[in-house]
This record gives structure tokens, sequence and C-alpha cells, in this order.
């Protein structure tokens, strides 16, 4: 069964949806945004909940529930992420699919936004299982995702296999003179079928590159600067990678089974190869300790990383946190009431929409590859990359200057900005 749900208009609840809300309307305001625009921006295009059966291994069926909600597509085809995870409901994708398109206009990038994925908990079903609930999930989105419609990628607890699988699926619908020029109908597959090099860490290197021009424009330096990462996914370990090889020092992790902290530092490929061996978990980590989940936040550090889940920096922790810096890896993980206690001690936010915006950067590249049949070496991607992760920084951090106002509302303020001129440009149907 699949239903469809076109434009509903909808009141923001609790949440991630209150917050992305509520930065656009801060934004919104400062620059007096046409209302009817704001009345465009306010609600999503389009939005599908799929349920599909799944046979699982045990000989049993489960039913799955499945959402992909499109946001706008004024600037090009709605682009981002599926993320697998027990949280993942119609206002979690709503929220995320705002926070693409605010990500990528600010990136200035052919696209619009959007976010979907499945509710479940990965970690309680067999690859197999993943692999058929993956399929079965494509099969039932079909033709309301496409390679110049809307283009999913990896997020929370997908990666380059799941995205595997997504193409493959896709293709097979696809008669046999079709089927080539699907290619990218996601990005963020592996290499081997029609991935791009530096894909993987792109998201990871443009958080840790946000880091740089930071203390670029500090004038500060990386070397001996302490930071902790929440969440040793793609994006975690990848920012720790790059910064540990700048010199700064690990001294805390948290993840989905825990916390570990060494104040002497700890060793990311260590860490790494101890996570794959140990079903994904830090736990037990020789290189650490343990320690309480619940202090990890107000840990003595210089830059803090989440980079897990939306809404773990609140009232209950944004004073206790001792970071001069925090740089959101993660999508809305610090929330409105958190922000203003934090800037008003003088915390620096490097905001989601810019500091992770390297994956959907990187994800454009590849876009880019598939369609004109070419590919470019790792040092191109990461040169590319660099280059425009600087422009987007400089050109939030002038904003920020220009309008006296925070880093976040800087950014919204630009990607904002360049909606409306194509609303104005183009008008509205009929
Ligand atoms: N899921 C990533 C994000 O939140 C990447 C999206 C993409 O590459 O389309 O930005």
């Amino acid at each position: 069964m699949t239903t469809t749900i076109t434009s509903e208009k909808k009141q923001p609840k609790q949440g991630m949806l209150d917050n992305v809300m509520r930065q656009f309307n801060n934004a919104a305001d400062i620059i007096e945004l046409n209302k009817n625009i704001r009345k465009i921006l306010e609600v999503t295009n389009s939005e599908f909940i799929v349920h599909f059966p799944v046979r699982m291994d045990n000989g049993e069926v489960e039913i799955f529930t499945g959402y992909r909600v499109q946001h706008n597509n004024a600037l090009g085809p709605y682009k981002g992420g599926l993320r697998y995870h027990p949280t993942v409901d119609i206002d979690a994708a709503r929220a995320l699919a705002m926070w693409m398109t605010w990500k990528t206009s600010l990136a200035g990038l052919p696209y619009g936004g959007a976010k979907g994925g499945i509710q479940l908990d990965p970690t309680k079903y067999s690859q197999d299982e993943l692999q058929r609930i993956t399929r079965r999930f494509t099969y039932a989105l079909g033709d309301n995702i496409g390679p110049e419609l809307d283009i999913p990628a990896p997020d929370v607890n997908t990666n380059a296999q799941t995205m595997a699988w997504i193409l493959d699926t896709y293709m097979s619908t696809k008669s046999p003179n079709e089927r080539s020029k699907n290619l990218h109908v996601v990005t963020g597959k592996p290499i081997g079928a029609g991935g791009s090099e530096g894909r993987d860490r792109a998201t990871g290197y443009g958080v840790y590159l946000t880091i740089k021009f930071w203390a670029e424009s500090k004038n500060t330096d990386l070397k001996g600067k302490k930071f902790i990462v929440q969440g040793f996914g793609n994006v975690g370990y990848w920012a720790a990678y790059f910064l540990e090889r700048e010199g700064a020092v690990l001294t805390a992790v948290q993840d989905a089974y825990g916390s570990i902290h060494n104040d002497q530092g700890i060793s990311t490929e260590n860490l790494m190869a101890y996570t794959k061996a140990n079903k994904g978990s830090i736990l037990g980590f020789a290189g650490a300790s343990p320690m309480d989940n619940g202090d990890f936040f107000s840990l003595d550090c210089d830059i803090c990383i989440p980079a897990a889940l939306g809404n773990q920096i609140t009232v209950k922790n944004a004073h206790t946190i001792k970071a001069g810096l925090i740089a959101e890896g993660a999508n809305g993980p610090t929330d409105v009431q958190a922000e203003e206690i934090l800037l008003q001690r003088g915390v620096d936010i490097i905001p989601d929409i810019l500091c992770n915006s390297g994956g959907v950067i990187g994800s454009y590249f590849e876009w880019l590859q598939n369609r004109n049949g070419e590919i470019w070496t790792l040092e191109e991607v990461l040169d590319k990359l660099e280059k425009k992760m600087r422009e987007s920084y400089f050109k939030v951090a002038q904003k920020a200057k220009s309008k006296k106002v925070d880093m976040r509302t800087a950014a919204f303020i630009i990607a904002i900005e360049r909606l409306e001129e194509t609303y104005v440009q183009r008008g509205i149907f009929p």
C-alpha cells in the first residue's frame, strides 16, 4: 500500500521539525522574506509513506514503514539521504528534508531538498534481511525517485552497500535500453558500482575543513587542540581522522553503545580497527576508559563535534559545555534554546547546513561524473571539495559580520535569498 500526501499543511511539533522551522522563521524575519515565498518554503512539496512486506530469515513476514519527503525543488532535483533508525517518522523526514533544501542552496548546488528512510533498528536484522528490506523499499518508492527527480544518498545507518542495492533494484525495473542512463539515481555508491573517489570521506573531510577555516579566521592552530566526537560512523570517523593528521587530539568518543575517554589521546585508526572487529561498538577499546554518557558533553576540550543524531545539545547540557567551538557533523544536533545559551556564553557554532555540506557536495561530484561519463581522481575530488567549502564558509562568515548575526542565521539567510531570487524571477505557475 502506498499513500501519497501532497502539499499537506502541518503545524510543527516539538523536536527537529520545530527546530528547523524556528531557524527558518528567524532568518526569514531578519530579511523580511516575501510572505508568499515564505508560505511556499514552510511546507513540503510531496510526501510518500510506504508500507511493504519483507520475508525474514525465519520465514515470517514483517511489515515495514518507509518515508520519503520532498521539500522543495525550485533549484533542481530533490536530494538527500535515507536513514534507517527507530526515530525515523514523517516529522523527522520533513525536518531533515528542509535542512537539505537550505544545505544545497547554501552550497550553490543545482539541487532541492529531500530526506527519508525506514523506521527500524538495523542491528536487529541480518545483512540478507537488510538487503531485502532495502530492495523492497526501493520498489515501493518506484518512480517517485529518479536520477533527474530525487536522488537519495547514505545517511544514519545506511552506506555504500545500501546505495548499491537501491541502484540495482531501480535499474532492474527499467527496460535494458534505459538501465545505463540511471547510474545517478543514487549517490554514495561503492566505486565499483559507479561511486566516486572521495565520497566516503567527503562529509568528514568537510567537517574538518570548516574547523580549519574557523581556526584560520581566529588566527589559531589546530595542533594540540582537544576534540570530542559524538558518533563514530562515517562522519565522526573521517572528521577525527583529518583533525588528527593536523595535530589535534581526540580525547573522547560516544556512540550508540556508550562513551570512552582518554585525555592523552585516542588513535582514530586503532579505534576504527577495534569497532570493525567489535560489531561496530567502541565499548571495550583498550586505549581509553569507559565513562558515563551523561558527562560526555561537559568534558574539558576545545572542539565538540556532534556527528550522530538530532537534538543532542539541549537546555539540559548547553550550560555545561566547555568547548569553544561546536562543529555540527550531524543534522540538527543543537536545539534552538541550547543555541541561545551557547551563543550567550561565547561558544562558536559551525551550523550543520554548512559544516556537514561536504557530503552532498561530494554527492554532486559523483552525480556529475555519472551523468557525463567521467571518472575523477581522489585528489581532484578533494581539491574541488575544498574550494567549494572554502567559498561557502567565508560567504557565511562575511554575511554573519555584515548582518551582525550568528553563523547559522547567516547560512540560512544566504540559502533563503537564493531561493527567493529564483521564485521572484520565475513567478508562480500558472
Ligand atoms: N545524508 C547526507 C546529508 O545529510 C548526504 C546527502 C546527499 O549526499 O544527498 O547531507
